[in-house]
Formats: structure tokens, sequence, C-alpha cells
């Protein structure tokens, strides 16, 4: 049994056992069919949550539109005052917060609440960026010209997010798009309802309490019929979507069908590189978080490891000895190192991988189950897998999302395994563990890794806001949370100012009148 009393997790959170799933603020509503809020944990039902209908839908973006109309006025630097009271108010609700995400979607609780510290180091982030929404000047061609660039608020930003980080994902996108000026209409996962509307009563009161207008911050729980309200919408400038490559395909063709913008964060096929130079108590580390860490469960996790023939059998054995080790059970208690998988369809996704790769050739070395009995009642727990296989089989080319790693064998050099590592289709987290300079410097060349994240002696898995996020090819090619990815947010404007009596024209061409 969980240790603690969700009920009170729920009451902290401000939370009912029936919610309305549309929000614009402190007005709530949703006439759409209900959905229901399941823990993997034990199978409880948590709570129900109403969705959003075509009206709801209208409903809530000609608030948001309104809302857009003053907050874009808002100057930039006080739209961060309210993402840094947003930020100090998830400090104050950390702990019921991170529960919640524990208990709702199954990952670890520490893992949960390092899911909100991200939403308050994102919110961090936003707060100095407020006063950094930086564009260049330019030196005008012509006399007594001036030229600029400036960023201006895009107008409402869909987001679309993944189960997996039910509320991170929202945060590193809403704290970016406020102090850029824009207006946030957020379509959850249908399987994290609950953290969906812990969140947004958070952002609700604080938008309230500086008599800020409703619409700023909006919810539309549903599935991907509500999504396709959003995508299909040519009053929302920008879509941010993360999910699946699948769910991506289909909505960056939606979006590019009117020429909006898409901002993708899709899946991810990531490897680890180990070459006879790396240090094997760090690999094994890195290599078990990053394969079982929530589960398997996430983008950046561990799917591939490509180990040099010379270091094989040393790394497989290490392995499976620290597989042994592992403790499977409810996510609370902090003693377990893996969790529940989200549900029983990713349940059935994990036994077909199982079964294909011994299909097409692999060799299982730590046999995958699905747990029962005592703790175990949910169905959603499974034992984490490890199978030999080879780079080209069909199985490895996939994201399977759970806790299967495959073993790979390269020889030669590490251009070998760099070759192995980018040929999938998927392109988002890799990292080389090596103490060979010119190894690890190869892997970063042009030459080298092709993803969106390339790391030295660190696994795949997880990463830091103060970095873009994201990947290449299809992982979709967007990028969230640090460096310049507010950018995407907003919209650029090139300004040229005549202080002259004249009128030249630019390339020197003469139009006498
Ligand atoms: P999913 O694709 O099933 O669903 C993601 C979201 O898209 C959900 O909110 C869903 O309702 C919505 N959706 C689905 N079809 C849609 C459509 N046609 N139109 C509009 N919306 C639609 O993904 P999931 O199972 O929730 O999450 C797991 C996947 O997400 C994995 O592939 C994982 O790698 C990926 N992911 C990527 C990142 C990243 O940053 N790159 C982060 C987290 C998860």
């Amino acid at each position: 049994a969980p240790q603690f009393a969700i009920n009170d997790v729920l009451k902290d959170l401000n939370i009912e056992s029936t919610n309305f799933g549309v929000s614009t603020g402190s007005d709530c509503f949703g006439s759409g069919e209900e959905i229901i809020s399941k823990s993997p944990v034990d199978g409880a039902i948590i709570a129900k949550v109403s969705t959003a209908t075509s009206d709801d839908y209208e409903k809530t973006v000609s608030t948001s539109l309104n809302a857009f109309k003053e907050w874009r006025n808002t100057p930039a630097p006080q739209r961060g005052e309210i993402v840094r009271q947003f930020g100090n108010k998830l400090r104050e609700l950390k702990q019921p917060l991170g529960k919640l995400v524990s208990y709702e979607m199954g990952k670890s609780l520490q893992e949960g609440l390092g899911e909100v510290q991200e939403m308050i180091d994102i919110c961090d982030f936003a707060v100095g960026l407020s006063r950094q929404l930086h564009g260049l000047t330019m030196h005008s061609e012509r006399p007594g010209h001036r030229m600029y660039e400036q960023y201006h608020p895009l107008g409402v930003v869909g987001i679309i997010s993944a189960f997996n980080f039910p509320v991170a994902v929202w945060a590193w996108n809403t704290a970016l798009a406020w102090v850029c000026g824009d207006v946030c209409i957020w379509k959850p996962s249908e399987k994290t309802p609950l953290c969906a509307i812990a969140c947004q009563k958070i952002a609700a009161d604080v938008f309230k309490k500086n008599g800020l207008p409703e619409g700023i911050s909006c919810l539309i729980n549903g599935d991907y019929r509500v999504g396709e309200m959003l995508t299909t919408d040519t009053r929302v400038p920008l879509i941010s979507a993360t999910g699946s490559i699948r769910m991506g395909k289909i909505v960056a063709q939606a979006v590019g069908a009117r020429l909006g913008k898409s901002l993708l964060e899709l899946g991810g096929n990531n490897a680890i590189i180990v070459t006879p130079d790396a240090d094997i108590k760090m690999t094994v580390i890195g290599a078990v978080f990053g394969a079982v860490g929530t589960a398997g469960q996430r983008c950046t996790s561990t799917r591939r490891l490509i180990i040099h023939e010379s270091i094989y059998d040393k790394v497989k054995k290490a392995l499976v000895d620290a597989y042994a080790q592992l403790r499977i059970g409810n996510p609370l208690d902090e003693n377990n190192h893996v969790g529940p998988l989200i549900d029983s369809d990713a349940v059935e996704s994990y036994l077909r991988a199982l079964q294909n790769v011994v299909k097409e050739g692999g060799k299982i070395l730590v046999h995958g189950d699905v747990l029962s009995g005592d703790g175990y009642e949910s169905g959603c727990y499974v034992k984490p897998a490890i199978a030999e296989a080879e780079p080209e089989f069909k199985i490895v080319q996939e994201e399977t999302f759970a806790p299967v790693l495959y073993l790979l064998k390269y020889s030669g050099e590490v251009d070998k395994a760099i070759d192995i590592q980018n040929n999938v289709a998927q392109g988002l987290s890799s990292a080389i563990m090596t103490n060979n300079l010119r190894e690890a410097e190869r892997f970063l060349s042009a030459a080298g890794s092709d993803c969106g994240i390339a790391n030295v002696n660190i696994g795949t898995s997880g990463a830091e806001i103060g970095g873009a996020f994201g990947g290449e090819k299809e992982t979709g090619g967007g990028r969230e949370s640090g460096s310049d990815a507010w950018k995407v947010y907003m919209r650029r404007q090139t300004n040229t100012i005549n202080y002259t009596t004249e009128l030249p024209l630019a390339q020197g061409i003469k139009f006498d009148l």
C-alpha cells in the first residue's frame, strides 16, 4: 500500500473526486465524456475528470484570445514577476504535487519531486529571461537609417503533452511562453488528467491574485480528438507537441496544412557507446539508471548499448549482476528502484518486444516477466530485461517504451559504433563512455553523433533545463527549455527607421518622380 494518504494529497492540491476538466483560470467547466484517472501503482481509481466538447473548446479559445490582448501589453519583466510567484507556489506545493505525479503516473517519488523541481528551475530561468528577450541591431546601408529587430508575443500556444512527464513538459513550455507574452492552452495526456488539473489550479490562483484576466492559462482535457481541435485551429499559431513519433507525424501534417508553426518533441532510441577506454563502473551506473529509471518510460531512456568486443563480456556480466539487485515495487517506497508501467497496453508492448527480439534471432540475457501477487495487483509491474541483439533488427530500430535494453557489439574504431548509433530513425539522446580524448571528440564532431543531445561520460537519460532540449530526425527537431529555445514562442520583426528628409531606396535603386 502507498505510504501516504492520497486524500490528503488531493486536498492539498484542491482536487475533488469529480472534476471539471476544462478551465480558463478560475472558471472551470467541461461537459464532454469523463476520463477516469487510474493509478498504475495499485490500480485504484483516483478521480474522474470531464473533457472538452467543441463548445467548451470555443469558449476556451475566445477567452484566451481576449486575455492575449491584455497580456501582450504587460511589460515582459512584469510577466516574469508573475512566473516568479508561480515558481514560489510550486516550491510550497512541491511535496503534494510530486506525490500526485508519482501516484498517477507511476514514477518514483524522487522522480516525481524531481519533476516539480524542474518546473521550479524553468520558472527561475524564465524570470531572468523576461529581461533578456533580446533582438539584434544592424547597420543600415542607407544613410540616416536605423535598423534593428525585435521579438513580439506570438498569441495562443497550444501545448500537447505525454503521460511520462505529466507536469514538467507543460512548465517548460508555459514558463517561457508566458514571459514571451503568449497565452497557453494545454491538452495534457488523457492518462494523467489530475496532474494537469493540479497544475492549472496553482497557475490560476496566481493569475487571479494579480488581477489578471481569465485565459492566460487554459486547460482542455480529453484524448486525441480534443488535441485535433487545437492542431487544426488557425487561431493557434504555435503547437508544441510532446509524444510518440506516430502522433508527431499526424500533428505536423495538421499544423503544416494551415502553415502554422510546430515544435515537436517525439520519441528516442538512445544509445550509449562503450569503448575500450570506458570506466566500467560509471558505465554500469549510467546504463542501468538510463534503462530502468522511470521503468524505461523516458524519452531519453537508454535503449541500446553499443559495446566494444574487447570489453563486451566484462560489461555484460556487470550489467547482469546489477539487474539482479533491482527491487521492483511501489514507486512511493524509496527502497524500490523500478515502478510500474503506465497501463496494460504498455505491458503488452513490452511483452511483444521481448517476443520479437527472440524471433529475430536475439538472445535474452535477463528475462522479463509481468509480476503478480502482493503489491503487484495493478498488473503493470514488469521485470527489466536485457537482450543481445543485432543493430538492424526491426525491434531494435523501434522505441519500446519499457525497460528493455539491447546489447550490441562493435569491433574496430569508434566510428563503427557511431555508425550503429546513428543508423536509426530517431535522434534524441546519445552518450559515449570513454577516457580517450580522441574518441570523445570524434563522437562530438560533425561526423559524430547526429542526436540533439550528445554526452560524454554521462548516460542518455535526463537533462538540465539550462540547455536546449530536443532531437533530430523522427524526434521532430524541436527545442524546448534553455538556451535560445524561447525564440520559437515569439515572432521576429525587422524594423528600419528613416530619420532624414530623403527616401533613398535599398540596393542604390533610383525611382525619380
Ligand atoms: P502519445 O503520442 O500517445 O500521446 C501524446 C499526446 O498526444 C497525448 O496528449 C495524446 O492525447 C495526444 N495525441 C495523440 N494523437 C493526437 C492527434 N492525432 N492529434 C493531437 N493530439 C494527439 O504519447 P505517450 O504515450 O503519452 O508518450 C510517450 C511518447 O512520448 C514516447 O514516444 C516518448 O519518447 C515521447 N516523449 C518525448 C519527449 C521529448 O521531449 N522528446 C518527452 C516525453 C515523451
